[in-house]
Protein backbone atom coordinates (compact mmCIF):
# COMPACT_ATOMS: atom_id res chain seq x y z
CA UNK A 1 0.00 0.00 0.00
CA UNK A 2 1.10 3.17 -0.89
CA UNK A 3 -0.51 6.80 -0.29
CA UNK A 4 0.58 10.40 0.17
CA UNK A 5 -2.32 12.66 2.37
CA UNK A 6 -1.47 16.36 2.68
CA UNK A 7 -3.00 19.32 4.11
CA UNK A 8 -1.77 21.80 6.36
CA UNK A 9 -4.77 23.86 6.46
CA UNK A 10 -5.90 25.05 9.78
CA UNK A 11 -9.37 24.05 10.26
CA UNK A 12 -11.63 25.78 12.27
CA UNK A 13 -15.36 24.44 12.67
CA UNK A 14 -18.69 25.24 14.07
CA UNK A 15 -21.82 27.24 14.21
CA UNK A 16 -21.35 31.10 15.02
CA UNK A 17 -17.51 30.38 14.67
CA UNK A 18 -17.18 33.50 12.52
CA UNK A 19 -17.95 36.20 15.00
CA UNK A 20 -15.85 34.72 17.42
CA UNK A 21 -12.76 35.08 14.87
CA UNK A 22 -11.27 38.55 15.82
CA UNK A 23 -7.97 37.15 16.72
CA UNK A 24 -7.72 35.21 13.72
CA UNK A 25 -8.03 37.66 11.20
CA UNK A 26 -5.78 40.36 13.44
CA UNK A 27 -2.96 38.06 13.46
CA UNK A 28 -3.15 36.78 9.76
CA UNK A 29 -1.52 40.38 8.19
CA UNK A 30 -2.25 43.75 7.59
CA UNK A 31 -4.79 44.57 5.59
CA UNK A 32 -7.21 41.80 3.43
CA UNK A 33 -8.33 41.90 0.35
CA UNK A 34 -12.24 40.51 0.39
CA UNK A 35 -12.99 38.80 -2.25
CA UNK A 36 -17.17 37.81 -2.22
CA UNK A 37 -19.51 36.66 -4.71
CA UNK A 38 -21.46 38.82 -6.55
CA UNK A 39 -23.95 39.92 -3.31
CA UNK A 40 -21.10 42.26 -1.05
CA UNK A 41 -23.37 41.78 0.90
CA UNK A 42 -23.29 38.68 1.92
CA UNK A 43 -20.42 39.04 3.05
CA UNK A 44 -21.39 41.58 5.90
CA UNK A 45 -20.89 39.69 8.78
CA UNK A 46 -17.16 39.48 7.83
CA UNK A 47 -17.18 42.90 7.17
CA UNK A 48 -18.62 43.71 10.64
CA UNK A 49 -16.02 41.68 12.14
CA UNK A 50 -12.92 43.44 10.25
CA UNK A 51 -14.15 46.51 11.49
CA UNK A 52 -14.58 45.35 15.10
CA UNK A 53 -11.07 44.56 15.21
CA UNK A 54 -10.04 47.74 13.34
CA UNK A 55 -9.07 45.41 10.56
CA UNK A 56 -9.12 47.99 7.47
CA UNK A 57 -9.44 45.96 4.20
CA UNK A 58 -10.35 46.27 0.40
CA UNK A 59 -13.43 44.21 -1.29
CA UNK A 60 -13.73 42.90 -4.41
CA UNK A 61 -16.55 41.38 -6.08
CA UNK A 62 -16.72 38.12 -8.22
CA UNK A 63 -19.79 38.04 -10.30
CA UNK A 64 -20.39 34.28 -11.60
CA UNK A 65 -17.56 31.86 -12.13
CA UNK A 66 -13.91 33.06 -12.35
CA UNK A 67 -12.49 33.34 -15.42
CA UNK A 68 -8.72 34.22 -16.16
CA UNK A 69 -9.55 37.97 -16.24
CA UNK A 70 -10.93 38.19 -13.28
CA UNK A 71 -7.84 37.13 -11.29
CA UNK A 72 -5.64 39.88 -13.27
CA UNK A 73 -8.22 42.05 -12.54
CA UNK A 74 -8.22 40.91 -8.68
CA UNK A 75 -4.00 40.90 -8.30
CA UNK A 76 -3.58 44.29 -10.29
CA UNK A 77 -6.52 45.81 -7.50
CA UNK A 78 -4.67 44.17 -4.59
CA UNK A 79 -1.43 45.61 -5.18
CA UNK A 80 -2.56 49.08 -6.23
CA UNK A 81 -4.78 48.93 -2.64
CA UNK A 82 -1.48 47.46 -0.67
CA UNK A 83 -3.07 44.20 0.38
CA UNK A 84 -1.22 41.45 2.07
CA UNK A 85 -3.33 39.01 2.24
CA UNK A 86 -6.69 37.45 1.28
CA UNK A 87 -10.41 36.34 2.48
CA UNK A 88 -12.26 34.68 0.28
CA UNK A 89 -16.00 34.48 1.37
CA UNK A 90 -19.11 33.09 -0.45
CA UNK A 91 -19.45 29.71 -2.72
CA UNK A 92 -17.08 28.19 -4.44
CA UNK A 93 -16.54 30.80 -7.38
CA UNK A 94 -15.77 33.06 -4.56
CA UNK A 95 -13.23 30.56 -2.85
CA UNK A 96 -11.51 29.95 -6.04
CA UNK A 97 -11.09 33.68 -7.68
CA UNK A 98 -9.73 34.50 -3.40
CA UNK A 99 -7.21 31.28 -3.71
CA UNK A 100 -5.78 32.35 -7.06
CA UNK A 101 -5.43 36.12 -6.34
CA UNK A 102 -3.50 35.50 -3.06
CA UNK A 103 -1.80 32.99 -5.06
CA UNK A 104 -0.98 35.35 -8.06
CA UNK A 105 0.28 38.16 -5.72
CA UNK A 106 3.31 36.53 -4.75
CA UNK A 107 4.41 35.20 -8.27
CA UNK A 108 5.85 37.18 -11.03
CA UNK A 109 3.80 36.62 -14.49
CA UNK A 110 0.46 36.21 -15.93
CA UNK A 111 -1.37 33.67 -14.35
CA UNK A 112 -1.88 31.86 -18.15
CA UNK A 113 2.23 31.17 -17.63
CA UNK A 114 0.49 29.31 -14.35
CA UNK A 115 -2.24 27.59 -15.92
CA UNK A 116 -2.29 23.48 -16.81
CA UNK A 117 -3.39 23.04 -20.57
CA UNK A 118 -3.76 25.80 -22.12
CA UNK A 119 -0.75 28.00 -20.56
CA UNK A 120 2.97 26.45 -20.12
CA UNK A 121 2.10 24.97 -16.75
CA UNK A 122 4.94 27.02 -14.74
CA UNK A 123 5.26 25.75 -10.77
CA UNK A 124 4.16 28.62 -8.01
CA UNK A 125 6.99 29.54 -5.91
CA UNK A 126 4.09 30.58 -3.06
CA UNK A 127 1.02 32.06 -2.17
CA UNK A 128 -0.58 35.39 -0.39
CA UNK A 129 -1.61 34.19 3.36
CA UNK A 130 -5.44 33.16 2.36
CA UNK A 131 -8.39 32.47 4.42
CA UNK A 132 -11.31 30.52 2.63
CA UNK A 133 -15.00 31.11 4.64
CA UNK A 134 -17.37 29.13 2.37
CA UNK A 135 -21.33 30.31 2.56
CA UNK A 136 -22.42 27.28 0.57
CA UNK A 137 -22.26 23.22 1.55
CA UNK A 138 -20.88 21.99 -1.63
CA UNK A 139 -17.16 22.45 -3.36
CA UNK A 140 -15.11 21.63 -0.32
CA UNK A 141 -12.69 24.26 -2.03
CA UNK A 142 -11.90 26.36 1.45
CA UNK A 143 -9.44 22.58 1.53
CA UNK A 144 -8.41 21.83 -1.70
CA UNK A 145 -4.78 22.98 -3.72
CA UNK A 146 -6.82 24.24 -7.08
CA UNK A 147 -8.90 26.98 -8.63
CA UNK A 148 -11.07 26.15 -11.39
CA UNK A 149 -10.45 28.95 -14.02
CA UNK A 150 -12.97 29.53 -17.07
CA UNK A 151 -11.22 30.38 -20.48
CA UNK A 152 -14.36 32.15 -22.55
CA UNK A 153 -11.84 31.96 -25.89
CA UNK A 154 -11.08 28.36 -25.44
CA UNK A 155 -14.50 27.36 -24.26
CA UNK A 156 -12.51 25.70 -21.41
CA UNK A 157 -12.33 25.10 -17.69
CA UNK A 158 -8.98 24.53 -16.32
CA UNK A 159 -7.38 24.35 -12.81
CA UNK A 160 -4.51 26.58 -11.11
CA UNK A 161 -2.61 24.12 -8.85
CA UNK A 162 -0.34 24.05 -6.63
CA UNK A 163 0.38 22.90 -2.61
CA UNK A 164 0.87 26.56 -2.24
CA UNK A 165 -2.40 27.05 -2.70
CA UNK A 166 -4.11 25.20 0.57
CA UNK A 167 -5.49 27.63 2.09
CA UNK A 168 -3.92 28.88 5.31
CA UNK A 169 -7.79 28.70 7.34
CA UNK A 170 -10.84 27.12 6.52
CA UNK A 171 -13.23 28.88 8.53
CA UNK A 172 -16.44 26.88 8.31
CA UNK A 173 -19.13 28.18 9.75
CA UNK A 174 -22.41 26.70 9.07
CA UNK A 175 -25.14 29.27 10.07
CA UNK A 176 -23.67 30.93 7.23
CA UNK A 177 -25.52 28.88 5.24
CA UNK A 178 -28.79 28.97 6.90
CA UNK A 179 -30.37 31.40 4.59
CA UNK A 180 -29.36 29.44 1.39
CA UNK A 181 -32.54 28.74 -0.91
CA UNK A 182 -33.17 25.43 -1.15
CA UNK A 183 -32.51 25.14 -4.88
CA UNK A 184 -28.74 26.08 -4.41
CA UNK A 185 -29.03 24.39 -1.34
CA UNK A 186 -29.95 20.93 -3.24
CA UNK A 187 -27.31 21.78 -5.89
CA UNK A 188 -24.09 22.28 -3.84
CA UNK A 189 -25.09 19.68 -1.67
CA UNK A 190 -25.20 16.98 -4.85
CA UNK A 191 -21.78 18.25 -5.42
CA UNK A 192 -20.59 17.59 -1.91
CA UNK A 193 -22.17 14.43 -2.69
CA UNK A 194 -20.48 13.36 -5.72
CA UNK A 195 -17.56 14.87 -4.38
CA UNK A 196 -17.41 11.73 -1.54
CA UNK A 197 -18.92 9.27 -3.39
CA UNK A 198 -16.30 9.36 -6.56
CA UNK A 199 -13.36 9.77 -4.26
CA UNK A 200 -14.38 6.75 -2.71
CA UNK A 201 -14.51 4.29 -5.58
CA UNK A 202 -12.22 6.04 -7.47
CA UNK A 203 -8.72 4.14 -8.76
CA UNK A 204 -6.49 6.49 -6.18
CA UNK A 205 -9.03 6.33 -3.02
CA UNK A 206 -6.47 5.39 -0.20
CA UNK A 207 -7.16 4.47 3.70
CA UNK A 208 -7.27 8.10 5.24
CA UNK A 209 -9.64 9.20 2.12
CA UNK A 210 -11.58 6.23 3.08
CA UNK A 211 -12.43 6.45 6.28
CA UNK A 212 -13.34 11.14 5.53
CA UNK A 213 -15.67 9.50 2.46
CA UNK A 214 -17.35 7.28 4.12
CA UNK A 215 -18.12 9.88 7.27
CA UNK A 216 -18.95 12.51 5.12
CA UNK A 217 -21.72 10.08 3.36
CA UNK A 218 -23.52 9.08 6.34
CA UNK A 219 -23.77 12.62 7.33
CA UNK A 220 -25.71 13.29 3.69
CA UNK A 221 -27.60 10.59 4.04
CA UNK A 222 -29.06 11.57 7.18
CA UNK A 223 -29.36 15.30 6.72
CA UNK A 224 -29.35 16.16 3.05
CA UNK A 225 -33.63 16.06 2.77
CA UNK A 226 -33.47 17.85 6.45
CA UNK A 227 -32.04 20.90 4.65
CA UNK A 228 -34.01 21.13 1.79
CA UNK A 229 -37.44 20.84 4.07
CA UNK A 230 -36.07 23.35 6.92
CA UNK A 231 -33.04 25.75 6.24
CA UNK A 232 -32.65 26.53 9.44
CA UNK A 233 -32.10 23.10 10.82
CA UNK A 234 -28.57 23.15 13.05
CA UNK A 235 -27.98 19.95 12.85
CA UNK A 236 -28.49 18.97 9.34
CA UNK A 237 -26.89 22.27 8.00
CA UNK A 238 -23.65 21.48 10.19
CA UNK A 239 -23.52 17.59 8.64
CA UNK A 240 -23.82 19.27 5.30
CA UNK A 241 -21.08 21.71 6.03
CA UNK A 242 -18.87 18.60 7.35
CA UNK A 243 -19.56 16.59 3.98
CA UNK A 244 -18.72 19.57 1.73
CA UNK A 245 -15.14 19.65 3.61
CA UNK A 246 -14.73 16.08 3.95
CA UNK A 247 -15.44 16.01 0.06
CA UNK A 248 -12.81 18.69 -0.39
CA UNK A 249 -10.11 16.71 1.31
CA UNK A 250 -11.17 13.67 -0.51
CA UNK A 251 -10.80 14.57 -3.80
CA UNK A 252 -7.87 16.40 -2.98
CA UNK A 253 -6.05 13.77 -2.00
CA UNK A 254 -7.36 10.67 -3.66
CA UNK A 255 -9.06 12.34 -7.24
CA UNK A 256 -12.77 11.59 -8.28
CA UNK A 257 -14.20 9.94 -11.72
CA UNK A 258 -16.45 10.45 -14.60
CA UNK A 259 -19.26 12.88 -13.68
CA UNK A 260 -16.26 15.55 -12.78
CA UNK A 261 -14.24 14.37 -15.85
CA UNK A 262 -17.75 15.44 -17.97
CA UNK A 263 -18.33 18.84 -15.77
CA UNK A 264 -15.17 20.60 -16.56
CA UNK A 265 -15.74 20.01 -20.15
CA UNK A 266 -19.52 20.52 -20.22
CA UNK A 267 -19.03 24.01 -17.63
CA UNK A 268 -16.18 25.38 -20.27
CA UNK A 269 -18.68 24.82 -23.14
CA UNK A 270 -22.55 25.70 -21.82
CA UNK A 271 -22.99 28.58 -18.89
CA UNK A 272 -24.38 25.76 -16.38
CA UNK A 273 -24.08 26.09 -12.54
CA UNK A 274 -21.32 23.26 -11.45
CA UNK A 275 -23.48 21.60 -8.92
CA UNK A 276 -26.47 20.87 -11.14
CA UNK A 277 -24.07 19.71 -13.86
CA UNK A 278 -22.95 17.06 -11.24
CA UNK A 279 -26.51 16.63 -9.69
CA UNK A 280 -27.90 15.81 -13.46
CA UNK A 281 -25.01 13.10 -14.27
CA UNK A 282 -24.21 11.24 -10.92
CA UNK A 283 -26.88 8.12 -10.67
CA UNK A 284 -26.44 7.27 -14.48
CA UNK A 285 -22.36 7.59 -13.87
CA UNK A 286 -22.91 5.30 -10.85
CA UNK A 287 -25.37 2.93 -13.40
CA UNK A 288 -23.16 2.84 -16.18
CA UNK A 289 -20.16 2.28 -13.80
CA UNK A 290 -21.66 -0.64 -12.19
CA UNK A 291 -22.66 -2.07 -15.34
CA UNK A 292 -18.78 -1.60 -17.06
CA UNK A 293 -17.53 -3.17 -13.58
CA UNK A 294 -19.69 -6.54 -14.03
CA UNK A 295 -17.13 -7.05 -16.60
CA UNK A 296 -14.55 -7.74 -13.90
CA UNK A 297 -12.04 -5.38 -15.08
CA UNK A 298 -11.67 -2.03 -13.25
CA UNK A 299 -11.05 -1.76 -9.95
CA UNK A 300 -11.69 -5.23 -8.19
CA UNK A 301 -13.74 -3.77 -5.06
CA UNK A 302 -14.89 -0.79 -6.64
CA UNK A 303 -19.11 -2.75 -6.67
CA UNK A 304 -18.76 -3.46 -3.01
CA UNK A 305 -18.08 -0.39 -2.77
CA UNK A 306 -20.65 1.01 -4.52
CA UNK A 307 -23.10 -1.37 -2.40
CA UNK A 308 -21.47 0.29 0.75
CA UNK A 309 -22.33 3.84 0.11
CA UNK A 310 -26.45 2.58 -0.77
CA UNK A 311 -26.59 1.37 2.81
CA UNK A 312 -25.07 4.81 4.34
CA UNK A 313 -27.19 6.31 1.93
CA UNK A 314 -30.10 4.57 3.08
CA UNK A 315 -29.52 3.60 6.41
CA UNK A 316 -29.91 -0.34 5.36
CA UNK A 317 -26.80 -2.07 5.73
CA UNK A 318 -28.62 -5.07 3.51
CA UNK A 319 -28.83 -2.63 0.85
CA UNK A 320 -27.10 -3.19 -2.70
CA UNK A 321 -25.93 -0.45 -5.50
CA UNK A 322 -29.28 -0.56 -7.17
CA UNK A 323 -30.62 1.25 -3.69
CA UNK A 324 -28.02 3.60 -3.92
CA UNK A 325 -28.57 5.03 -7.43
CA UNK A 326 -32.39 5.18 -6.90
CA UNK A 327 -31.80 7.63 -3.64
CA UNK A 328 -29.63 9.30 -5.46
CA UNK A 329 -31.94 10.02 -8.50
CA UNK A 330 -35.27 10.24 -5.77
CA UNK A 331 -33.17 13.25 -4.38
CA UNK A 332 -32.43 14.55 -7.60
CA UNK A 333 -35.93 14.40 -9.00
CA UNK A 334 -37.12 15.91 -5.30
CA UNK A 335 -34.83 18.61 -6.11
CA UNK A 336 -36.02 19.51 -8.92
CA UNK A 337 -32.41 19.68 -11.26
CA UNK A 338 -32.88 20.67 -14.09
CA UNK A 339 -31.68 17.76 -16.69
CA UNK A 340 -28.79 18.36 -19.09
CA UNK A 341 -30.65 19.81 -22.24
CA UNK A 342 -32.12 22.73 -19.64
CA UNK A 343 -28.43 23.87 -20.28
CA UNK A 344 -28.60 24.15 -23.85
CA UNK A 345 -27.09 20.98 -24.31
CA UNK A 346 -28.64 19.31 -27.47
CA UNK A 347 -27.45 15.56 -28.64
CA UNK A 348 -25.56 16.74 -31.62
CA UNK A 349 -23.14 18.23 -28.75
CA UNK A 350 -22.62 14.43 -27.34
CA UNK A 351 -19.09 13.55 -29.38
CA UNK A 352 -17.35 17.03 -28.62
CA UNK A 353 -18.48 16.97 -25.12
CA UNK A 354 -17.24 12.62 -24.87
CA UNK A 355 -13.63 14.05 -26.80
CA UNK A 356 -13.00 16.20 -24.02
CA UNK A 357 -14.19 14.43 -21.12
CA UNK A 358 -11.90 11.48 -21.81
CA UNK A 359 -8.55 13.15 -21.47
CA UNK A 360 -9.61 15.41 -18.39
CA UNK A 361 -7.90 14.14 -15.35
CA UNK A 362 -10.69 13.29 -12.99
CA UNK A 363 -11.92 10.91 -15.64
CA UNK A 364 -8.20 9.09 -15.18
CA UNK A 365 -9.64 8.02 -11.99
CA UNK A 366 -12.97 6.35 -12.58
CA UNK A 367 -12.77 2.96 -11.11
CA UNK A 368 -12.97 1.46 -14.65
CA UNK A 369 -12.11 2.91 -18.37
CA UNK A 370 -15.67 3.54 -19.70
CA UNK A 371 -15.73 3.56 -23.78
CA UNK A 372 -16.83 6.38 -25.74
CA UNK A 373 -20.71 4.59 -26.44
CA UNK A 374 -20.70 4.52 -22.68
CA UNK A 375 -19.63 7.97 -22.16
CA UNK A 376 -22.24 8.71 -24.53
CA UNK A 377 -25.08 6.99 -23.09
CA UNK A 378 -24.25 8.45 -19.89
CA UNK A 379 -24.85 12.10 -21.29
CA UNK A 380 -28.15 10.53 -23.35
CA UNK A 381 -29.84 9.29 -20.63
CA UNK A 382 -28.67 12.63 -18.18
CA UNK A 383 -30.03 15.06 -21.18
ZN1 LIG B 1 -17.62 19.22 -7.90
Amino acid sequence: MQFEFATSTRIIFGAGKLREAGSVVKAAGKRPLVVTGKNVQRAEPLLKLLRENNVECSTFSVSGEPKIQTIRDGVDFARREDCDWVIGMGGGSALDAGKAIAAMMQNEGDVLDFLEIIGQGKALKGSARFLAIPTTAGTGSEVTRNAVLASPEHKLKVSLRSAHMLPSIALVDPELTYDLPPNVTASTGLDALTQLIEPYVCLRANPMTDVICVEGIRRVGRSFRMTIENGRDQEGRSNMSVASLFGGMALANAGLGAVHGFAGPIGGMYSAPHGEICAALLADVMEINMRALRGCAGRSDASKRYDYVAGLLTGNDQATAGAGIEWVRQLVSDCKIPRLSAHGIKSEDIPEIVKHAKNASSMKANPIVLTDEELAEILRRAM
